[in-house]
């Protein structure tokens, strides 16, 4: 039976960290029981440690994991809290601690999943407010908070305040791209212990495909290869012929860039099919919401009091669609970044075949394409051309609107 660390895909110096930080927490919660209340080892050197814990194996209250998308952040942090509530202290993959964390259902183990672009103050108040209380399970209190990098300014100072002085039995896992300023403030970066994940190299990313999800080896090699280490994106691949299908799409842009109107005609397209696709990907949760709102707000009710809680509930149903056109929004802007990382990748394989690198191609089928911009384009050429995918994408993190941004990139891929 793996354990609840099998899943992090070519990250040996990671989990090697959250093993002995979770053997140390054991021993934390073993020394608390012998004696008194016990507290965390801090993160300062100058703190003491307890009898018999290893100080440099430390354990501590909050932590980073930064990584590239797809490298597992989220996955390594969930592995995490499950080894600080596993019985055994090792994330053993089979105890109750274990197996209700992994399945997302354990009472201790909060999971704050951003839907719109950013994670506000009131959740993240009443989140910290939640956390300081006593684990019911004995163990830890633990939150979990993807993409970090989306707190609000407010949200990171309420959350810097439980940092700062966080209860005793209170552990927080942050995920963020990088411990860039842009990404988390220096502040709460400077209480935290961060655990860097690499980009998995594709041969591991390729393993986990055949081992877990029962993909074919030669699906699962051509699939890791495309999703470039994005091992989320890689089972998509093998998977949804939908995406298959989009990828598809977006690597026919360099061939069909014949003049500026084709230019501006590739770039509609790909706004169009990035919005189908979050179209597709929120529309079933958005009706699932509304209806259980709807029934929750007793929609339909003819007997006296009706209308006033229909006008009630317009407000309520208002705040719903707020935060699913924010949820909308972020949705697209992850479709499109997919395809510009798609894009990149051709540009990429461009660039290495006109400089004779050993490295094998991102796009396998379309190295063919590649190879010839390859030689039309020059190393030069190929290298302005991703250049010019890469700001688009740093110009749509910026907030750039995603049209203006993607017609600039596809006339400077026409001009070269
Ligand atoms: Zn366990």
């Amino acid at each position: 039976m793996p354990d609840v660390f099998a899943d992090l895909v070519g990250q040996d110096e990671a989990v090697d960290t959250l093993r002995r930080a979770a053997a140390a927490a054991a021993a934390v919660l073993r020394a608390g029981a012998a004696e008194r209340t016990p507290a965390l080892i801090a993160a300062g050197p100058a703190e003491a440690a307890p009898a018999g814990v290893d100080p440099a194996a430390g354990m501590t209250h909050a932590w980073i994991f930064t990584g590239p998308p797809g490298s597992g952040r989220s996955v390594a942090a969930r592995a995490f809290a499950a080894a600080l509530q596993c019985v055994h202290g090792t994330g053993c993959g089979e105890c109750p601690g274990c197996h209700t964390t992994m399945g997302g259902t354990h009472a201790d183990v909060r999971l704050v999943v951003p839907e719109g672009l950013s994670i506000g103050v009131g959740e993240m108040r009443a989140l910290v407010l939640r956390a300081a209380s006593t684990p019911s399970g004995g163990r830890w209190q633990v939150v979990v908070i993807e993409d970090a990098d989306r707190l609000t300014e407010a949200a990171g100072n309420a959350l810097l305040k439980a940092i700062e002085e966080p209860p005793p039995r209170t552990v927080f896992l942050l995920c963020a791209p990088s411990t860039h300023p842009d990404d988390i403030s220096v502040t709460i970066r400077s209480r935290c212990r961060v655990v860097p994940l690499r980009q998995p190299p594709a041969v591991a990313v390729a393993e986990v495909l055949v081992r877990r999800d029962g993909i074919a080896p030669d699906v699962a090699e051509w699939a890791a290869a495309a999703a470039q280490g994005h091992v989320g994106r890689a089972r998509r691949l093998a998977r949804d012929p939908e995406a298959r299908k989009r990828r598809e799409a977006v690597l026919a842009v360099p061939r069909r860039l014949t003049g500026v109107g084709a230019a501006f005609d590739a770039a509609s397209a790909l706004i169009e099919a990035a919005e189908a696709e979050a179209e597709a990907s929120v529309a079933e949760s958005d009706a699932t919401e509304r209806a259980a709102l709807e029934t929750a707000l007793g929609a339909g009710g003819t007997g006296r009091g009706a209308a006033g809680a229909l006008r009630g509930a317009a407000g309520q149903l208002k705040e719903l669609e707020k935060r699913q056109k924010s949820r909308a929004t972020r949705a697209q802007r992850d479709a499109l970044d997919r395809a510009l990382v798609d894009l990149a990748g051709f540009y990429r394989d461009a660039l290495t075949m006109a400089l004779r690198a050993p490295v094998a191609p991102v796009h396998t089928d379309t190295a063919a394409l590649a190879a010839a911009g390859a030689q039309k384009w020059d190393a030069e050429g190929a290298l302005r051309r991703l250049e010019a995918v890469l700001a688009c994408r740093a110009a749509i993190e910026a907030n750039v609107k995603p049209r203006i941004a993607v017609e600039a990139m596809m006339l400077a891929l026409w001009k070269g």
